[in-house]
């Protein structure tokens, strides 16, 4: 078929859209990404102890699953070469266009396409435009006075300087997230000193994610067992979290207490138990799986500072208490710009609206993917589409699956594109932001809320019920623009 398709980045949701469109015959598609090749987020995220937190069977394509994953949650190496292989057997690598940073998407209203800008200074046209850049991309780092004072060496969790030895370093992790739970107990036991600087103190559960015994790998084999284990993975252990964030006081309760008697069994110091134990609603920020974390703060070698970081001076870093803590190395693990999206892309639809403009009050789309006035703009993992406890790769797939959807009803009526109804758009985020009423989401400060306070990033339900919503376009949602022509019909 002969739409043009750009896809921008090549993470799991672009090429999981590339797999989709190729499928149903859509073949002129072409994927950029700024980064120099296939893989997004576990291209770019390479620190010590990087691995999916949500179990590989689901953190995988339904397409293609795999049956030799190493454990429970895999390694980001692993997660990789399994992007890269499933690319590569679908036909899409090809596709990459690396190295190629899109700073401008325009839709043209006279040709009904849209002109896609590069820094290389090339343009690309195309019938429709997916936006898969994601919410985790840009590494934030606070701007706290004196960074540029500093004499040693920092990096983000994101950009990981592995030239630098952390051999018996004194060094600073700054943040407390889920990536820095994955890497401080990794790097303690290299290190001379390390300080951890807490802001928050977060809920765990266990997860020791050790290899799987041979015996285990053997019957992941046995043919049914992977579907039986991927179903309930998927309805009931994902869900379940998602249930206590959703019912604070009823459901939430019940996996608060498997973390407290975890919590309360692992911190054997009162001192770091003080410090460390969290005084906000339980899922109301992500809930981090780790056997490791609270052991690693309790070594002989590691500090948990909760006074908060004053200024970044030339050998340390000083608190509000006027301590200076003497270090050699910053980790910034202050994760990212969660609420910038795909921004600073300049995006204009219909009549020259900027989509920045459009989203000033806070972002908001049909479904995360679709913008009244941007006609035949896709965006994946858009507003509204993370999940606390689901995979968010199967929201990548419902996704992928909508945009071809949207695509084949253009074709059989002979539209130029979809433009979703401004009445539609509206109602789906007044009923999304209803949804988050009562749960635990609103009860604290996360990367979830912009600084309205209004939940941006998150999808307010169930995995299962997102994928109903996108199972297929329903086209008495969205105006369909003719060929050649501003005119719309219905
Ligand atoms: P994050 O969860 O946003 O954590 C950032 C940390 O930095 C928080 O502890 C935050 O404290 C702290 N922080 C931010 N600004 C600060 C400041 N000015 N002073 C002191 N501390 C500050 O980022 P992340 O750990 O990179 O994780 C981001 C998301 O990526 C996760 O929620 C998850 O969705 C995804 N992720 C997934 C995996 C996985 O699958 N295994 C691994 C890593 C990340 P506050 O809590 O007080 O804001």
């Amino acid at each position: 078929m002969g739409r043009r398709v750009v896809v921008i980045g090549a993470g799991f949701g672009g090429i999981g859209a590339a797999i989709e469109l190729r499928a149903h015959g859509y073949t002129d598609v072409t994927i950029l990404d700024a980064a120099p090749g296939i893989g997004g987020t576990w291209l770019a995220n390479t620190y010590p102890g990087a691995a999916c937190d949500v179990p590989s069977h689901l953190y995988s394509y339904s397409f293609a699953q795999q049956r030799s994953w190493s454990r429970l949650c895999s390694p980001q190496e692993e997660i990789l070469e399994y992007l890269r292989a499933v690319a590569r057997e679908h036909s899409v690598d090809g596709l990459v266009r690396p190295n190629t940073k899109v700073t401008a998407c325009r839709w043209d209203d006279e040709a009904t396409l849209w002109r896609v800008e590069t820094e290389q200074g090339d343009e690309y046209t195309a019938d429709a435009v997916v936006i898969a850049t994601g919410q985790l991309a840009q590494p934030s780092i606070p701007a706290i006075p004196g960074r540029e004072d500093f004499a040693g060496t920092e990096f983000h969790s994101a950009a990981w300087d592995h030239d630098h030895d952390l051999t018996g370093r004194k060094v600073a992790v700054i943040g407390t997230g889920a990536s820095a739970v994955q890497f401080v107990p990794a790097i303690a036991p290299v290190v001379g000193k390390l300080s951890v600087f807490q802001r928050t103190g977060n809920w765990f559960l266990p997860r020791k994610n050790l290899p799987y015994p041979r015996s285990v790998q053997r019957l992941i084999k046995v043919p049914g067992v992977q579907r039986l284990r991927r179903w309930g993975l998927k309805r009931l252990y994902l869900e379940s979290l998602t249930a206590s964030i959703r019912h604070p006081r009823t459901v939430g309760p019940v996996l608060r207490l498997k973390a407290q008697i975890f919590m309360r069994h692992q911190l054997r110091d009162p001192e770091v138990r003080r410090k460390v134990w969290p005084d906000y609603t339980f899922g109301c920020k992500r809930v981090l799986f780790s056997s490791y974390w609270l052991p690693a703060l309790q070594r002989d070698n590691v500090e948990v500072v909760t006074d908060s970081v004053e200024r970044i001076e030339a050998t340390g870093v000083r608190t509000k208490d006027g301590r200076l803590h003497e270090v050699d190395t910053i980790i910034w693990g202050t994760g990212f710009r969660t609420t910038s999206f795909m921004f600073p892309m300049e995006v204009h639809g219909r009549d020259g609206r900027s989509l920045r403009e459009e989203w000033a009050g806070g972002p908001h789309a049909h479904l995360g993917m679709t913008v009244p006035g941007f006609p035949n703009l896709f965006v994946m993992y858009g507003p509204n589409t993370n999940t606390s406890g689901g995979s968010i790769i199967v929201y990548l797939e419902s996704q992928a699956r909508y945009v071809r959807t949207a695509l084949q009803e253009a074709d059989r009526r002979g539209a130029a594109a979809a433009e979703v109804r401004p009445e539609v758009e509206a109602a789906s985020d007044a009923e999304v932001q209803a949804r988050f009423e009562g749960t635990a989401w609103q009860a604290c400060d996360s990367w979830y809320r912009d600084e309205t306070g209004r939940i941006i990033t998150n999808w307010p339900g169930y995995m299962l019920e997102y994928e109903k919503a996108t199972e297929a376009i329903d086209p008495s949602e969205y105006v369909w623009l003719e060929p050649g022509e501003q005119k719309v019909s219905g």
